[in-house]
């Protein structure tokens, strides 16, 4: 196994730059090059005879050179290299650009086997630029592989690099690359054994191999991932060391006091919190709760329970204007409770943030909230209980366990409006335990969500008007484009100018997006949140949980290049207050699947069947890389493509669990050595 950890460098082919390029995309050792798996493959069918050639096709051939190489400089810059070919049924040529180096490997005689496409020019037949692979005496027969594997690129380095890499690697290692699934897990799943796998992935003789192999590949990945999650939680489940928090009647009463009651499903998932505060173990739990859920309230009942336990909290949210935000909720419901609030952020002055710290530390400020400045090394606290964060997709688990280890195994809960399939959550949040918040609180009025074509516009913007002249506030929303991207997209800035000079000229309109700094961010949205600014053009930085009661109207203009669930949210910052809302998607496509996407906009204000019906449609797009989630990269396997393999993986996973809980039996060594070498980053991490 070791010898898969060799560096690249040592290999036949590889120059300094080379090396180079190959860690640009992240090929470093032999097993990075084993595991960079093709992208996919191009299948090049039957050997042609020269005879039966069609015109301008895609055609493998095997031939000899039949004569010197003519060159030929046709324009400045342009050479071109004509190579006399030939095989039992005819000849022809072989042409390509700009290679001089060709004169030096193409000797006449040579035996060659060339892809490309052929064209007819004046009578000669020619296949221009092919891919060639020249063959040596022995290998006479053995042609090109038929099925091309085809990886992903960059800079510096082509197919033929990294098939060659591919082949040299297997070849010189196959014997250390060893199998660390069960055998057991093999027979019950019908999974081929790791050589045949990886060589199949790259090299396949035909589509079938290639399946097989495949399907190994993406079960390995899913099974080790569900089980090095299963192993983390087991980890914490073990350790006894939490806090007890008992729940008092002081926050009954608290709860009885709020101006509204909570909703079921509020109710239902602070029991949750609550069971997991009063037990002995710390707790990680995620809860869900789409936009507008009341999840605020429930974290700051948890936090109010844990200072009257006598310990310290802290609530973290991922922008100043979010931490702000629920600074002021918990300060308003707690300060004349006695609990002391305090608001930490980057921007707060440097004496006063001095103080703040001293004050933590010595246990005067009961309740810090605050963004990312809550982490940083200088903050101690005297006695921290329990870790709140909010919108975690903005956090990794490496934030998360940073803040846990300030505190002795302080219970954790992470907030999110991101919906995910229930299927999903399993995988993603595979180390938390899950509550999710399944219901709105009463009285709130749908958002009314309108569809219009690009040719309503004007329409859209005299509408708003009357909005505003009712004292309304509203978001007008534009895609992030790339100055590069020749699209008819409109950028925020683009938007923003056209409507101070028309529609809206005689209002007070603000522009956010992300190139700003972060006090000009905060700036405006003050200025929007005091109502001096009617009208927000912004990008998707408004995105998270900003809450501006006043504003009722939210404006997407290419509302075709959001995802649904991305759109979901956005639109979960207007109907926040009394007002009737409104949200307007205009689709510039015409694109059948883009008014299908918008129409379930329309339809349902439901996250959880948008972000299923999305994924239908689109994919999974980057919405749910799971590299945000700080879980290990997947190289093969899709979590939305592969369901069905998901499920039988955790299906083994489970097996191997309730057998094995701790993975020492003999048989399962090796896969408790792969799952430590995946995860122990991880491990280390959350169990600080
Ligand atoms: P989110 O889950 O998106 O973070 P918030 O916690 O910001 O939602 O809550 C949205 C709004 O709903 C807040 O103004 C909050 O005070 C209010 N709210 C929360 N729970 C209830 C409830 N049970 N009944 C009525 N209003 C509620
Ligand atoms: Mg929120």
């Amino acid at each position: 196994m070791e010898d898969l950890k060799k560096s690249i460098q040592y290999l036949k082919g590889i120059g300094p730059k080379k090396f180079q390029y190959l860690n640009k995309i992240n090929i470093k050792n032999i097993e990075d090059v084993l595991y960079n798996f093709p992208r996919e493959y191009e299948d090049r069918g039957t050997m042609t005879q020269i005879k039966n050639i069609t015109v301008n096709e895609k055609t493998i051939l095997k031939v000899k050179i039949a004569g010197p190489i003519q060159e030929k400089a046709v324009k400045r810059g342009l050479k071109i290299y004509k190579v006399p070919i030939k095989d039992d049924t005819g000849n022809m040529y072989a042409v390509f650009y700009n290679v001089p180096f060709l004169k030096n490997i193409l000797h006449i005689g040579k035996s060659l086997v060339l892809y490309g496409k052929v064209q007819r020019s004046f009578d000669q037949l020619q296949i221009i630029h092919p891919e060639y692979t020249i063959l040596d005496e022995k290998q006479e027969d053995v042609g090109m592989n038929k099925i091309r594997p085809m990886y992903s690129l960059t800079n510096g380095i082509t197919q033929n690099d990294i098939s060659k890499l591919s082949q040299q690697v297997l070849d010189t290692y196959k014997d250390s690359i060893k199998e660390f699934l069960p055998d057991d897990t093999r027979k019950l799943n019908r999974l081929c054994d790791i050589q045949f796998a990886l060589s199949n992935i790259h090299f396949p003789l035909s589509i079938q191999d290639m399946k097989i192999a495949k399907f190994r590949l993406v079960f390995e990945e899913l099974f080790l991932l569900q089980l090095g999650l299963w192993l983390i939680k087991i980890q914490m489940v073990k350790n006894n060391n939490g806090i007890r928090f008992i729940k008092k009647n002081e926050v009954d009463q608290f709860v009885k006091s709020l101006p509204f009651e909570l909703t079921q499903a509020q109710k239902k998932v602070l029991e949750e919190i609550q069971s997991g505060m009063e037990n002995n173990k710390p707790m990680n739990r995620l809860v869900q709760g789409d936009v507008g859920s009341g999840k605020t309230i429930i974290a700051i009942i948890a936090l109010y329970q844990c200072v009257l336990n006598g310990y310290q909290g802290a609530l973290m949210a991922p922008t100043e204007i979010l931490a702000e935000q629920h600074y002021e909720a918990a300060y308003n419901l707690l300060e004349k409770l006695g609990i002391r609030v305090a608001l930490l952020t980057g921007s707060i002055h440097k004496k006063k943030k001095e103080g703040l710290l001293d004050q933590l530390k010595s246990g005067e400020i009961d309740i810090i909230i605050g963004t990312h400045a809550v982490i940083q090394e200088n903050v101690a606290f005297e006695k921290l209980g329990l870790v709140i964060t909010d919108e975690q997709h903005r956090f990794g688990v490496r934030q998360r366990g940073v803040l846990a280890s300030k505190g002795c195994n302080p219970d954790v809960v992470v907030m999110t409006a991101t919906p995910i399939p229930r299927t999903l959550a399993l995988i993603l949040y595979g180390d938390l335990d899950i509550s999710i918040i399944d219901e709105l609180p009463p009285g709130r009025k749908k958002i009314k969500t309108y569809c219009v074509a690009k040719a309503q516009r004007e329409r859209v913007y005299n509408f708003i008007k009357k909005e505003i002249e009712l004292g309304r506030q509203v978001y007008i929303v534009a895609p992030l484009v790339e100055n590069s991207e020749k699209i008819e997209a409109l950028s925020a800035t683009d938007i923003y100018i056209e409507l101070k000079e028309s529609y809206l000229n005689e209002y007070e309109i603000g522009l956010l997006h992300g190139k700003m700094k972060p006090h000009e961010k905060e700036e405006i949205m003050q200025k929007f949140k005091q109502g001096e600014l009617q009208v927000l053009v912004a990008t998707t930085v408004i995105e998270v949980g900003v809450n501006v009661p006043n504003a009722s109207t939210m404006i997407i203009e290419n509302s075709e290049r959001f995802g649904l669930a991305q759109l979901h949210q956005l639109r979960g910052r207007v109907g926040r207050g009394e007002y009737q809302s409104y949200c307007i998607l205009i689709n510039y496509s015409k694109s059948a699947i883009a008014k299908e996407r918008m129409k379930i906009m329309e339809s349902t204000s439901d996250g959880f069947i948008i972000a299923e019906k999305d994924l239908e449609l689109r994919g999974p797009g980057e919405f749910f890389g799971t590299s945000q989630h700080g879980l290990p990269e997947l190289k093969i396997a899709n979590l939305f493509k592969h369901m069905r393999i998901l499920k039988q993986a955790q299906k083994e996973a489970k097996r191997i669990m309730d057998e094995d809980p701790m993975l020492i039996l003999e048989k399962n060594r090796e896969l408790k050595y792969k799952i430590i070498e995946k995860f122990g980053k991880m491990i280390e991490d959350i169990c600080l």
